[in-house]
């Protein structure tokens, strides 16, 4: 999990330790794009749709998960660390809008290495939340609608961001 500090050159951007704890304890939702292409990005109209096939909707304060079958096709490889879809300035802006606490992805970074990857951190730092990178199991929670996420931080002061313990609790 990032922190502020990570992505934002404000001096007063909190460490991991000041975030609040409601930041790490949410509703969540997990988009399914897995038909992304490696090395492509993810566009403000694959998120749309990607919700529409989920038939969820984006609230203020949601984590998001974005699958995208990245973990499962390289993990343990060279690829692991290039070869991923990501985000784009927009499709993160888009994600700001609707008020999240975070989004967490499977790849190493939430844009792809380069501009991309600057500018999602640059928005995140911008709209005010974050995100979680190196996910692994969300495929589990494709289909699953709305569900509780918890992934407290480390208590790391003044950290630039911490490993979690990614949990989902599902109903039922
Ligand atoms: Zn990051």
């Amino acid at each position: 999990m990032d922190a502020p500090r990570h992505f934002n050159p404000d001096p007063d951007a909190p460490g991991i330790s000041e975030v609040p704890l409601e930041q790490f304890y949410t509703e969540a939702v997990c988009l399914d794009l897995s038909h992304i292409p490696p090395k492509t990005d993810i566009t403000v109209s694959d998120l749309g749709r990607a919700c529409e096939a989920a038939g969820v909707e984006i609230q203020a304060g949601d984590t998001v998960f974005l699958y995208t079958g990245h973990h499962d096709r390289t993990f343990g490889t060279p690829a692991y660390l290039t070869d991923f879809p990501g985000l784009t300035r927009e499709s993160a802006e888009w994600l700001g809008r609707k008020g999240i606490a975070s989004f967490g992805v499977e790849a190493v970074s939430p844009g792809r290495p380069g501009k991309n990857n600057f500018e999602v951190h640059r928005v995140c730092a911008e709209m005010g939340f974050t995100h979680m990178e190196s996910l692994m199991n969300l495929k589990e929670l494709v289909g699953k609608g709305r569900f509780r996420f918890i992934g407290f931080p480390l208590k790391i002061r003044g950290g630039s961001g911490s490993p979690i313990r990614a949990v989902a609790v599902l109903e039922g």
